[in-house]
Parts: structure tokens; C-alpha cells; sequence
């Protein structure tokens, strides 16, 4: 029985089988880009479509952790993100200006015992390189998906000029609008949280060096994360709701919460955000898959959507290629893929829900500053380093 989904192609149009593969990734962003590069070392047939015509230039994730670059050291990407980014091995805490304790990344296992941090669409680009370099050809740029529709024996997928594409499996990687998800009749169960937040990217002339530096305060919260070129990533809590709308305030608000004087004439990147937490439901189903912010989003604070994103495809990969060598089922393949990545995300969400509960103005941050000194001065701040730098999660190595 095909399962329709909305705007389903008719059956006709589905047999006319105007190109075969073994897996549509749909969306070139991070997670489609990095799922082509691991089933391209795989062997495995497949094509990725993407809705843009030209690589994105946002810079919006930073931080790329080292349970991630273990993952991507194995498609050969690791140190190339290594030789462009800055290594970030040490967080320091303050309130206001002073400093209040430290996190050391060092710690832990495996090769890479720091965090990487380069804007995303560098990233974006050093995969895509990886990509064209392990299956020419494998990207079209400018192809719409708007509709998915599944049969017994593959998926159909429709993009915005009507061709159609058969494939035996889809993967939606197309972020949090993801049109697969919405095609396919997955739910997405979540809520936007209060918490707002501006960034902006500015020269540094902080001093602060290769740290990642987190201010606690009465204010709320400000981050500070170094960047490649000897600039700063500034990420102020907007305790007004969304209405701090340009690069002088967030100036400004820097310098009371930090005491650190950010020129607004050097901001290369000014951008308020909202903050949601969603998971689709179900995560997988049949055919059709789901990876990155197709199938959950946490909040930014924190940094690691991107990276769980990256996690579940080095979960699905050895699913896919299991299934597609025809020693697993579809169902069974479907229902382990979407236990272990719910598990995931939840346990990066309530993560996420940490930091946003640290940063929150008001009189509490006293007594918040008290407990990250008292922390940070334990055996506990390692366990805290390992959550900032996501390890410990249950399929991290
Ligand atoms: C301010 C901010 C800061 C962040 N910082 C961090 C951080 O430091 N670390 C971290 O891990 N995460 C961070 N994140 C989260 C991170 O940006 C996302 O988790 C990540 O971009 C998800 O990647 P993705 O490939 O799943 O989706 P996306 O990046 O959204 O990519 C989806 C791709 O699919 C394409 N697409 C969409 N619809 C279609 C369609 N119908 N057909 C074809 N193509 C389509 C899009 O054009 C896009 O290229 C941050 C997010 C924000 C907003």
C-alpha cells in the first residue's frame, strides 16, 4: 500500500522513474552534507537535492564539539575544520567582571580535546568540498522538494519544477521547516521558549584569547566565543523580549553585563534569535528518515544542534547500509533509528534547558553565581566540561 502524503504524486508519475538512487538526501545543509559524505565512503547510490542555488553565508552555529569531530574525522573532514577554526580548550565563568572559575575541555577521551569554533557556513563549505571530492556530481543545487510520496517498494519525491525522483529511501535533512517531515504526516511536538537572545560578531580587543567566556549576572547572560580572523562571537540575553534591534544596544549591554567595550563599528554579523525545543513524531517511519533540525531543534544556548544533528546520521549510516544490504527491515531499522535519537535529544534539550535557567536575570543569579563558584571549584566542573563539550551522551564515544 502507498502511503499518501500531502500533495502526493499520482502513481503514474511516480513509475516514470526519472532518476534512481538508493537515497535522496533532502537538504545541503551540515547534516545532509555530512550524511553524502558517509554514504559516499560507503559505496551506497545516492543524490542530494538542495533548495538554494548558492551556499548559504550564515554564520549562526560555532561550535563543533569533540564527539563530532571524531565522527568527522572519519569522512576526512576533522582537520580541515581544525586548520581553519580556533581551538577552544578552556570556558571561564564570570560575574560581571570577574572571573568566578574555569572548565578545562582537555579532559576526556579520543584525539580531539577541545571545541571548534568556525562559523557555519565555513563549515558548510569545507563539507561540501569533502562532498565533491567523494561523489562528483552527487549535489544539485536550486531543487525544491515539496512533496514525498511513499509506495510498498521506494519514495517519490516531487521538486518545485515537477520532476520527479525515485528512490528506495529519503532522508529529510531540510531543517526545521523540513518539507519531508510536513509531507510525509510527521508531527513536531515542541514549543517556543521564552528566552531571547542577540549575537553579533565584532573585532576582538577583548584579551580574553582562545577562551569561551560565559557572564553571570543580575542582567542576564552574555557569551563570548572566539572566532578564526581575530574576531568575536557576542551573545547577549534579551531581557526585553526581541526588542533590542540594533548592534549599538547590544554594544552597549555588553559593556555594563562584561565590562568589555565591543566597537559596533567592526560588528560583521548582527542577528536576535528566538529559542525552541521540537522532536518530530515519529522520527522515522517507513521509507522516509529524518536528521538534524528536520527532526528535532534544542535551544542555540549551549551549541549543540548541529552537532546531535551529525550524531544521529553516524547512527542511521550503518542502519542504512545494513538495510540497503538487505539484512534489516525497514520497521526494525525505523523504530531503533527513533528510540535512540529521541533519547538523544531529550538529554541535549534538558542540557540546553540548563544554560537557559543559568542565564535568566534577576535576583536568583546571585545565588546562581554562588553555585557555579562552588561548582567550578569541585571534581564536578569536570562533568560539567563534559556536558559543554557533549560528551557522555548514550552513543558518544
Ligand atoms: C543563533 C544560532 C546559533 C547556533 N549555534 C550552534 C552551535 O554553536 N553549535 C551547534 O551544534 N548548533 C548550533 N545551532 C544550531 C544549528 O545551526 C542547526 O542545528 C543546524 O543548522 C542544523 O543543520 P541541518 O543541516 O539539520 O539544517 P539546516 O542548517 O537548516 O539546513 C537545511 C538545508 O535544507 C535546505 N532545504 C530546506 N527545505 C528544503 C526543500 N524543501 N528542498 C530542498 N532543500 C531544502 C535548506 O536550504 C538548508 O540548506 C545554532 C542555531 C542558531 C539559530
Amino acid at each position: 500500500m502507498g502511503r499518501a502524503a500531502s500533495g502526493a504524486v499520482p502513481q503514474s508519475l511516480c513509475q516514470a522513474d526519472l532518476t534512481d538512487t538508493d537515497v535522496l538526501i533532502v537538504g545541503g545543509g551540515p547534516v545532509g552534507l555530512f550524511l553524502g559524505c558517509c554514504l559516499a565512503q560507503h559505496g551506497i547510490r545516492f543524490q542530494l537535492v538542495e533548495r538554494q542555488p548558492l551556499p548559504s553565508t550564515h554564520t549562526k552555529s560555532i561550535g563543533i564539539h569533540p564527539p563530532a569531530l571524531a565522527r568527522l574525522a572519519h569522512v576526512g573532514v576533522a582537520e580541515r575544520l581544525i586548520e581553519a577554526g580556533v581551538c577552544v580548550s578552556c570556558g571561564i565563568a564570570f560575574a560581571g567582571p570577574a572571573e568566578i572559575g574555569r572548565l578545562s575541555f582537555t579532559m576526556g577521551p579520543g584525539p580531539y580535546r577541545f571545541i571548534v569554533a568556525i562559523p557555519q557556513h565555513r563549515t558548510e563549505a569545507l563539507l561540501r568540498q569533502r562532498l565533491d571530492e567523494l561523489a562528483p556530481r552527487s549535489f544539485t543545487p536550486a531543487a525544491a522538494v515539496v512533496a514525498v510520496h511513499e509506495d510498498p517498494d521506494a519514495v517519490c519525491t516531487t521538486l518545485h519544477d515537477g520532476q520527479v525522483l525515485r528512490s528506495r529511501l529519503v532522508v529529510g535533512c531540510d531543517g526545521m521547516g523540513s518539507q519531508v517531515r510536513k509531507s510525509a504526516g510527521f508531527h513536531y511536538l515542541g514549543a517556543e521558549y521564552p528566552d531571547r537572545y542577540v549575537m553579533g560578531d565584532f573585532d576582538d580587543t577583548s584579551g580574553l584569547g582562545t577562551a569561551a567566556c560565559v557572564f553571570l549576572g543580575r542582567q542576564g547572560l552574555v557569551e563570548s566565543f572566539p572566532l578564526p580572523g581575530m574576531i568575536r562571537r557576542w551573545v547577549a540575553r534579551d531581557a526585553t523580549g526581541n526588542q533590542m534591534r540594533d548592534v549599538a544596544q547590544l554594544a552597549e549591554i555588553i559593556r555594563r553585563r562584561t565590562g568589555h567595550v565591543v566597537a559596533a563599528s567592526t560588528a560583521s554579523m548582527f542577528s536576535p534569535f528566538r529559542t525552541f525545543a521540537f522532536v518530530a513524531h515519529p522520527f522515522a517511519r517507513g521509507r522516509v528518515l529524518l536528521a538534524g533540525d528536520a527532526g528535532h531543534v534544542v535551544s542555540p544556548i549551549g551549541g549543540q544542534g548541529m552537532n546531535l544533528g551529525w550524531m544521529d546520521v553516524w547512527d542511521l549510516v550503518p542502519e542504512l547500509v545494513a538495510l540497503l544490504a538487505g539484512q534489516a527491515s525497514i520497521e526494525a531499522v525505523a523504530r531503533r533509528y527513533a528510540d535512540r535519537r529521541s533519547r538523544a535529544y531529550r538529554i541535549v534539550r534538558r542540557r540546553a534547558e540548563f544554560n537557559m535557567w543559568m542565564g535568566r536575570e534577576g535576583r536568583s543569579s546571585v545565588v546562581k553565581q554562588s553555585m557555579a563558584r562552588l561548582l567550578l571549584g569541585t571534581p564536578l566542573a569536570a562533568y560539567f566540561a563534559a556536558r559543554f563539550s557533549m560528551r557522555g551522551l548514550p552513543d558518544a564515544p
